[in-house]
């Protein structure tokens, strides 16, 4: 039936809104804003639609759930129910974000991949240098 979406189609796009304007990614951006920056948000022609994207400078940071993106620490464990299910998800995913990653990279773009387990009080310091140290950084040849 051409009125319902196949379940992978859905899939893909549950994934979009779960990963869209989460908390983590509105402390990045809320703290970017208050530096001064300004910036695109989710911009569907670039691979893998980057969270914040900072076209003068050519560079796009992602903001990453550990989990949903396989991240090596201790929120992005693998849970033991479903372990299979999950783990291919979550392959897919980073497959699809080192691809994303490598197109970007390839056509002039800078990367900047930030994880919500750096984005926490405590952290927001060192976050802030990373980010200003990455923007302001001359783009890599
Ligand atoms: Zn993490």
């Amino acid at each position: 039936m051409a009125d319902r979406i196949s379940p992978e189609r859905r899939s893909a796009l549950m994934s979009r809104i779960r990963s869209k304007d989460t908390q983590p990614e509105l402390a990045v951006r809320r703290l970017l804003h208050a530096l001064g920056y300004r910036y695109v948000l989710h911009d569907k022609r670039l691979p893998g639609t980057p969270d914040l994207v900072f076209p003068a400078r050519r560079k796009v940071i992602f903001v990453h759930g550990c989990f949903w993106h396989g991240h090596r620490c201790p929120r992005g464990f693998r849970p033991a129910a479903n372990r299979e299910f999950w783990a291919a998800k979550i392959e897919r995913n980073r497959v699809r974000d080192r691809s994303a990653r490598r197109e970007l990279r390839r056509s002039g773009w800078d990367v900047l991949e930030v994880f919500e387990c750096g984005i926490k009080p405590g952290r927001m310091a060192a976050l802030r240098a990373r980010l200003e140290a990455f923007l302001e950084s001359p783009r890599l040849p």
